[in-house]
């Protein structure tokens, strides 16, 4: 409850009392009855207080040692739920991204501060509302990293979070806090069936989206505290819900455009990005006049009003360029004087809380951009800013969701969704592809002879000299643990055996040496073609998995082809 809310109640209660208790009618029924209305007006008015949850305000409440107290809650208003839905598909989406495995449901707390409501979830197996006092939440909620359970260590608290009893004991959830001003307000809760199935480098991606709503979060708080034309934010939430989190940044600008067309007047529209050297930026985007500007230049944030919003960080608004500014330019030097412009809106772009953006409307004539103008257009800046970090965070984490942490080669699954598209790609234009598999021949006594630390040593040099042998069109995953797949675009198994005859060689050549502990390794190889050898991508990988196995019954260190007999290389000998 709120000052405002207790004074109400109590000056209420005030008045019932002089009503009903003072001066007391005579007889004690009268003193009973007016006893009881006063308890339940008080009682009424209490209710009323608290039932009706308070749009995205926070409440600081007395924070008990280690147990989580929020009484706050977060009520999305209607005209803002179309971007906050945008947001939760983004996220729903990365999880898909990194893990096809991942059940996941996002929570937010009630307004009693007590239970966890579901906002969102793809999956049946999560409970629509969870009370907060449970071990895993508690944990959830009070860590900044996202944190891992196994369902055998927390069984009690785990069942309450699912639909359903589980008794096999493989099972993991992942849970990563949403905060809002600091304190924690919902969770992403994320259920695999196998702790197998979890990557480290994961833990950090879900960490990095709770971060993501979090940042989310803020952002919409700060659209709706702009409170202004419904119209505006109509079109608002429809520049967020018709923009793809894939799609190129140009079309975000293109349709900032069109937003300003229809709302503004002006003369000319900039849209400039801060080059990542911090000094210069470059006009990505205009609208109306553009004599005035080079697309292709860096323009330096000093000596020109342009760059000035870059180093203040605030809005700019004047109506005369020329005496309210000392810079001798917009652009460059002596550019005031040869285009005639007079009045100035410029706003700078957050993303990632700096400044990296600014969008400018100016007007040739003194005319003044109005108020409603400046509000208008500052949300304009805030979501286009949204949309841009929205967008960078999710390019980040797509990346390495794909990438396999130790190597930085592709995972299992993006390689096989690269397969799977240049599979195509060769049905298109007639092209033939080269699976190779390689697997490191006898690894398992490296890990045992001198522990987990130096295969990983291996594990990344091995990657680093196969990436260095390929040409840059052909796609090298990390298959396995310490197996390697290569798809040889558009050649044939003749033409690469060379190549694969190279790699063998220098992973058997080469020095490996940490910790001045010295080792050498061998690797065994086998080839598949296609279309040749197999119809589909199963059926391909089986045959260079078959090969390379003949590899290794014929003592490791060598490239077989499939069907062909063994190719030997030189060194096979000195390595069986
Ligand atoms: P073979 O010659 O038949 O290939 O024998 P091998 O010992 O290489 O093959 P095996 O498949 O038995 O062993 C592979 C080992 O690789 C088992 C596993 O512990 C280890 N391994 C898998 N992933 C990693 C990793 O990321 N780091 C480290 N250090 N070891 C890994
Ligand atoms: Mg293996
Ligand atoms: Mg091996």
């Amino acid at each position: 409850m709120n000052i405002n809310r207790l004074v109400t109640t109590s000056l209420l209660a005030t008045v019932s009392f002089v009503l009903f208790i003072y001066p007391a009618p005579e007889g004690i029924f009268y003193e009973i009855l007016g006893v009881i209305v006063f308890v339940l007006i008080i009682a009424i008015l209490f209710q009323f207080s608290t039932s009706e949850p308070d749009s995205l305000e926070h409440e600081e409440s007395e924070n008990h040692g280690e147990s989580l107290s929020v009484h706050r809650s977060i009520m999305i208003r209607e005209d803002l739920q179309d971007q906050y839905e945008q947001l939760v598909n983004v996220v729903f989406n990365m999880i898909t991204a990194i893990n096809d495995n991942y059940q996941a449901a996002f929570y937010m707390l009630d307004g009693s501060g007590q239970n966890l409501n579901i906002q969102f979830s793809r999956n049946e197996i999560f409970k629509n509302t969870l009370k907060i006092d449970n071990d895993i939440l508690q944990t959830i909620l009070n860590q900044n990293e996202a944190v891992l359970f196994q369902q055998s260590d927390v069984r009690e608290d785990w069942n309450e979070l699912f639909v359903e009893k589980t008794w096999r004991g493989s099972e993991c959830v992942f849970g990563s806090r949403v905060l809002y001003k600091n304190s924690p307000v919902g969770c992403i809760i994320i259920q695999t069936d196998h702790f197998s199935n979890i990557h480290e480098r994961d833990r950090v991606l879900l960490t990095s989206l709770g971060h993501f709503v979090s940042m989310g979060m803020v952002k919409l708080d700060n659209i709706e505290k702009l409170s202004l034309d419904k119209y505006f934010h109509y079109q608002i939430a429809n520049l967020l819900n018709s923009l793809d989190i894939k799609s190129e940044v140009r079309g975000v600008y293109e349709k900032v455009r069109d937003l300003c067309r229809t709302f503004f007047t002006y003369d000319k529209l900039t849209i400039a990005e801060l080059q990542s050297d911090g000094r210069n930026y470059k006009v990505v985007m205009q609208d109306g006049f553009t004599d005035d500007v080079d697309q292709e230049k860096l323009y330096s944030i000093t000596g020109n009003i342009f760059g000035k919003i870059f180093r203040s960080k605030d809005t700019i608004e004047s109506t005369n360029l020329i005496e309210d500014f000392y810079e001798k330019g917009r652009f460059e030097d002596g550019d005031l004087e040869k285009f005639e412009f007079n009045s100035i809106l410029s706003v700078p772009i957050h993303v990632n809380e700096s400044v990296k953006y600014s969008i400018t409307l100016e007007r040739q004539r003194p005319q003044k951009f109005s108020t409603s103008d400046k509000n208008l257009f500052e949300l304009l800046a805030l979501t286009f800013g949204s949309i841009i970090s929205w967008k960078q965070q999710y390019g980040s984490m797509r990346d390495s969701a794909m990438h396999d942490g130790l190597t930085d080669l592709l995972n299992h699954k993006a390689f096989m969704d690269r397969f799977g598209e240049e599979i195509s790609r060769a049905n298109r234009y007639n092209h033939s592809i080269v699976f190779a598999i390689l697997d490191l021949d006898k690894f398992k006594r490296i890990n045992d002879t001198y522990g987990h630390l130096y295969g990983d040593y291996v594990i990344r040099e091995v990657a680093r000299i196969i990436k260095e042998n390929v040409r840059n069109i052909d796609i090298v995953g990390r298959y396995g643990g310490e197996e390697y797949s290569i798809l040889l675009i558009n050649t044939t198994i003749e033409t690469i055996i060379t190549v694969a005859r190279r790699i063998i060689e220098k992973i058997g050549a080469f020095p490996f040496s940490l910790d001045n502990i010295d080792v050498r390794m061998t690797i065994s190889c086998g080839l598949s073609g296609y279309p040749n050898d197999a119809e589909n991508i199963s059926d391909l990988i089986t045959k260079a998995d078959e090969a390379m196995y003949e590899s290794k019954a014929q003592g490791g260190n060598l490239v077989t082809v499939y069907e062909k007999k063994a190719d030997h290389t030189a060194g096979t000998e000195s390595n069986s």
